[in-house]
């Protein structure tokens, strides 16, 4: 374990000069005072580094990739098409028209790029006949997810104790409600929660909920003229400039009620991050956070979550129909609802580059991403004989739906998770606290997170 810098900004301004990990090297202008130090920044911590900088504050972003906006992934195809591999819609909420709009970027109505549904055996590459998969009605769907109004916000609104339906294996809330044909549609949407029918509820309806369904089912959801979302996130790194730190990681801290103080690894080298406050907006798993120095209670509470492996990928020289978006169904009699057993290629989308297609591989925990590739490759051959698909783009979009099972969410755990919401001066927003959908985490951080944070 590595040794703590010190007890406290005020107690390391004596003891840490000297200390081997503290900051007795490092010059005045490699200290970086602010009001907020943000750990991640993607959606949620980009998009607060922005609002915390209008309300006047202060504020460094830690990133660990070399951009910002973190599932947002927009990569630039040989015919200079723009093509999305990550986030690529958002619910039509006023933090999203104000959020673009603050950027000038127009929004549109987002419509799914491709044509038509194929749904293919991938096992085999031969489509599945006609009439195997029901046609999805959500009226009946929608009807349960309205009965539990907290689902898009965080999880503060949790009801105690939680209702029993939300706690079930989804598999058994599907029969106890008649979903069957909504089930495979909803397998899909709800890609990265591993074998969905075996996870619990009440993550598949975060993942699908009323307002995603109105977003996706019937065309409410918004999305950049262009469809390229990494414009807004490279015009956000344009303002924040020097207060984003690209390609790097703390490696050390301490946090207390004085403040937080990080070391943190730069591509220009050691800089020391001092804070009012740390907002965290990265994945809070035990081997992610460890250089925040967690005590017994975070590490306790921290060390519950389990996840879930999510890849995707850009690939060209497919030979695929030109606009079709692939489902892999499984219509053997073991598969659940014809959704395919993982690890697997859920499903194919085309893009806005007809040259250009779009893979979605998911797993109920995490694959070496050249397996990852090989099966992907093995399934477009199968769905294309003698083609030679290539990858020209690949992100491992995990940990995905990080979450507790339905005994620890039963016993309370998310009121243990939230106890931590200011503890040590430390903060924390993102997919694992609020939602996976990047309008609800800005709601979040627009109407919770911010009064609390100032
Ligand atoms: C393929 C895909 C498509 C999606 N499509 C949509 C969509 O269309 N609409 C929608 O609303 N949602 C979509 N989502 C959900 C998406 O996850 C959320 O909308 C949102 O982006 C989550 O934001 P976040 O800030 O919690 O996480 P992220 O965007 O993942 O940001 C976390 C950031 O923390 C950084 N990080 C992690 N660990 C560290 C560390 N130790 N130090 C420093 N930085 C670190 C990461 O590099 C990342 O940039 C999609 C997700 C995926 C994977």
């Amino acid at each position: 374990m590595k040794a703590r810098i010190g007890l406290g900004i005020a107690a390391c301004a004596v003891h840490c000069l000297g200390h081997p990990l503290g900051p007795s090297n490092i010059s005045g202008e490699d200290v970086i005072l602010r009001d907020v130090a943000i750990i991640g920044g993607g959606s949620s911590g980009t998009h607060a580094a922005i609002r915390l900088k209008d309300h006047n504050q202060t504020v460094v972003v830690i990133e660990r990739d070399g951009e910002l906006g973190g599932h947002v992934r927009t990569y630039t195809a040989n015919s200079g098409i723009r093509v999305n591999y990550g986030v690529s819609n958002f619910q039509n909420y006023s933090v999203v028209r104000e959020f673009f709009s603050r950027f000038d970027i127009p929004l549109v109505q987002y419509v799914q790029p491709g044509d038509t549904d194929v749904y293919v055996d991938f096992s085999t590459g031969q489509p599945v006949p006609n009439g195997t998969l029901p046609v999805p009605d959500f009226t009946a769907y929608l009807t349960e997810v309205a009965k539990y109004p907290y689902l898009g916000q965080s999880w503060e609104l949790l009801p105690d104790p939680v209702p029993e339906d939300l706690l079930l294996p989804f598999g058994e809330f599907v029969e106890k409600y008649n979903l069957q044909d909504v089930a495979f549609t909803i397998a899909q949407f709800a890609i990265g929660n591993g074998n969905v029918f075996e996870q619990t509820t009440i993550y598949v309806l975060k993942a699908v909920d009323y307002d995603y369904v109105q977003g996706i089912v019937y065309g409410q959801g918004v999305a950049p003229e262009t469809y390229d979302t990494q414009s807004l996130f490279n015009k956000a790194l344009v303002e924040l400039g020097s207060d984003v730190l690209l390609s790097s990681t703390v490696y050390n801290a301490s946090r207390s009620t004085a403040g937080v103080e990080l070391v943190v690894k730069t591509p220009t080298g050691r800089k020391v991050v001092k804070a009012k406050k740390l907002l965290v907006t990265a994945p809070p798993l035990v081997g992610n956070l460890q250089p925040l120095g967690l005590d017994k209670k975070e590490t306790d509470i921290f060390s519950k979550f389990q996840s879930h492996g999510f890849y995707t990928g850009l690939l060209n020289n497919t030979s695929l129909t030109p606009g079709a978006r692939y489902y892999s169904a499984d219509p053997n009699a073991n598969a659940t609802y014809d959704v395919p057993n993982l690890p697997d290629l859920q499903f194919i989308w085309a893009t806005k580059d007809p040259d250009v297609y779009w893979a979605w591989y998911s797993s109920p925990t995490d694959v070496p991403e050249e397996k990852v590739k090989s099966d992907i490759i093995t399934r477009f051959k199968d769905l294309a004989p003698g083609s030679n698909p290539e990858f020209i783009a690949y992100a491992n979009d995990s940990p995905s739906t990080v979450g507790v099972s339905a005994d620890e969410i039963r016993d309370g755990f998310y009121n243990d998770l939230l106890s931590l919401q200011g503890y040590k001066n430390t903060w924390y927003t993102g997919s694992t606290w609020v939602s996976d959908h990047s309008a609800e985490l800005w709601n979040y951080t627009e109407y919770e997170l911010l009064p609390k944070l100032m």
